[in-house]
């Protein structure tokens, strides 16, 4: 059979592979024997679901040998094997070709370290450290044997071969040495025994290796004499399985890197056993940053389910609630059985106990973070705060008591983080809703007319910045029986009896001005009236019942919602000298009026944040005023 060309995008990893500068060149291994250990997975899987198949666990293995002789590093498995057509398609193109990200990431890479990095690129990624590589598989059910053969971009062949087990071998043709790299390492003993104990230590079946041993020379006791004899390089315990003292936290970085492919440590380890109703281990982690795809529907959840400690399946959806869908890591339950389809996981009663035991395991951990590492939690929150309000709100306030005291604000006080905890229990005494307010940025909120009030008088007022805040907050309506209060609602006024009573003169005494005023704007406003809540601004609007600026801000970017707006209140501050100003327009000029009331509505609109309708009026009538003035 002729060479074959590989396929445009793989050409292109390959190029960056080959001519790779990505100083973890040693991550080849990892991923030639976790492909192994995949392939294992599933012959094994295969035999435990068909005995027909009558695959022994002994007979499952990885098996490493090194040729000094003719710079050859073999890594063979008696995994499930490939088929001429599954070499063609397995090989011959990425794996992940069909992942837009990863196209996108490949075509802008510069280097080939940011797509290892981000991706871990199986396979090809022996071409780092091979200048050619053949594998030679037989496929289970198989009698024929097919070999793969590639140095790189030029292409690769696949011709009929023999083999007389099941499985895959694969040979590298180590690259030569050069003065910065050193490839023969890879032929050394000790730096395979190494890579396999960092990298692949937890493998579920043995990686078998000739090793030297000494021993007692039969003719001389004094001395030894070397021999090569076969050794198991790995515990084989799973990482998970083992006793928590026994593991370091770089044990747990290594594996999480490998598995979850991830090139940053986690944020946090989560691992633990339950024994009881459906007993379990569970190895868990907080990323350390949001996935770049985590908000859009590529993102798999990172589960994994195993049944004593033999794997199932990868993103088990159903085990993780929505609300903690940025958690990665596994399961292993022994009461869960193997047989088990993605179909029926949903319905399962034991994969329900224990999806209800992960979340409460997880909730609990997340507690305790917030706790006792508090600068570790507002970083998670920083990364996934959006998804636990996200939950709230899409589950229409019922994951409220699950998630509220997992949340965090920013707010008045100190510009720190507060919990809705902390907040009502420093509340003042006399304060009984818990204050708001809402805008695109804490700058854009600290500038807010309505704010310096209600800060001055020693209240704390939490500020909302995301999109979805408000929603959150009235979906969950209260916390600790208080209840969500925007001080830029038309009701919010801290106003003491007295000061209520001034501006009710003030309003009756001012009717016909403010009348004349809310005729001016039309039905742009509800109310012109007397404010409570300016200190030195001249006006401000606040919203009337329903829906608020915040929400009109946000659902009116939905094509859906135009026009949609909130019921609006212009205020007027008394004490500022355009009130004066207003009266004696109102009362020489009343024909003017229109202007001033359009041009200070404008400006309460700009300072909320909201587009004004028509700026360049708004422009034009400034600039009349201002030369009016002289
Ligand atoms: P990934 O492992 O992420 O799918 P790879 O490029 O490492 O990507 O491998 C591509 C595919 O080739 C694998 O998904 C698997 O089907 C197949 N493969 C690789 N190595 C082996 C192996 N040792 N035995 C059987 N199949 C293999």
């Amino acid at each position: 059979m002729g060479k074959k060309q590989f396929k445009a995008e793989s050409r292109r990893l390959l190029e960056l592979m080959i001519n790779s500068i990505y100083t973890n060149k040693e991550i080849f291994l990892r991923e030639l024997i976790s492909n192994a250990s995949d392939a294992l997975d599933k012959r094994y899987y295969e035999g435990l679901t068909d005995p027909a198949k009558n695959v022994a666990k002994k007979d499952l293995w990885i098996r490493i040998e090194r040729h000094p002789d003719n710079g050859t590093l073999v890594i063979e498995d008696s995994g499930i094997g490939m088929s001429e057509k599954e070499l063609e398609n397995n090989l011959g193109t990425i794996a992940k070709s069909g992942s837009a990200e990863f196209r996108e990431a490949m075509e802008e890479a510069s280097s080939s370290i940011d797509i290892i990095g981000q991706f871990g690129v199986g396979f090809y990624s022996a071409f780092m450290v091979a200048k050619k590589i053949t594998v030679l598989s037989r496929s289970a059910g198989s009698d024929e044997a097919f070999e793969w053969t590639s140095s790189g971009q030029d292409g690769y062949t696949i011709t009929n071969a023999e083999k007389d087990t099941v499985g895959t071998r694969i040979t590298l043709e180590l690259k030569d040495d050069t003065e910065d790299e050193k490839y023969s390492k890879y032929l050394e003993e000790w730096t395979i025994r190494d890579l396999v104990r960092k990298y692949s230590d937890y493998v579920r079946y043995p990686i078998l290796m000739e090793v030297t041993k000494s021993i007692p020379d039969p003719t001389d006791e004094e001395k030894t004499i070397d021999t090569m004899e076969e050794e198991t390089l790995n515990s084989m315990v799973p990482l998970w399985k083992k006793n928590k003292n026994d593991i370091t936290e770089e044990d747990y970085n290594e594996f999480y890197k490998a598995k979850f492919s991830d090139w940053e440590d986690p944020l946090k380890v989560i691992h633990y056993n339950v024994e009881g109703n459906v007993s379990y281990t569970a190895l868990l982690y907080l990323p350390s940053r949001t996935p770049f795809n985590f908000y859009t529907s590529d993102y798999e959840s990172g589960i994994q389910l195993y049944s004593k400690g033999v794997f199932i399946f990868d993103s088990a959806k159903d085990l993780l609630p929505e609300c903690f869908r940025f958690v990665k890591g596994l399961v292993d339950s022994d009461d869960i059985s193997l047989n088990i389809s993605r179909e029926i996981l949903q319905q399962d009663r034991q994969v329900k106990a224990l999806s209800k035991s992960l979340e409460n395991k997880i909730k609990r951990a997340l507690e305790e973070m917030l706790e006792k590492e508090r600068e570790n939690y507002e970083k998670f929150f920083e990364n996934f705060g959006l998804n636990l309000k996200y939950s709230i709100y899409k589950s229409y306030g019922a994951d409220k008591d699950k998630l509220q005291d997992l949340l965090l604000y920013r707010s008045s006080l100190e510009g720190k983080y507060v919990t809705l905890k902390e907040y009502t229990e420093r509340m003042k005494e006399d304060q009984k809703e818990i204050y708001y307010v809402c805008g695109s940025s804490i700058a854009e909120i600290e500038k807010l007319p309505v704010l310096a009030k209600v800060r001055a008088k020693g209240y704390e007022i939490l500020y909302l910045t995301d999109a979805v805040d408000e929603f959150v907050i009235r979906m969950m309506n209260s916390y600790a029986e208080k209840q969500f209060k925007s001080i830029t609602e038309a009701d919010f006024d801290l106003a003491s009896d007295e000061e209520k009573k001034a501006r009710e003169a003030a309003a009756e005494e001012n009717k016909d001005l403010l009348t004349a005023m809310k005729e001016a704007l039309g039905s742009s406003v509800s109310e012109v009236r007397i404010s409570g809540r300016l200190e030195e601004d001249p006006v401000c609007v606040v919203a009337d019942q329903g829906m608020s600026i915040e929400m009109e801000k946000v659902l009116s970017q939905d094509p859906m919602n135009k026009g949609l707006k909130a019921t609006k209140i212009l205020e007027i501050n008394p004490n500022h000298p355009i009130f004066a100003k207003l009266k004696s327009v109102y009362e020489n000029n009343p024909d003017a009026l229109k202007d001033y009331a359009d041009v200070l509505y404008d400006q309460a609109l700009l300072i909320q944040g909201l587009p004004i309708e028509d700026p360049a009026a708004y422009a034009r009538k400034i600039t009349e005023l201002l030369v009016r003035k002289e």
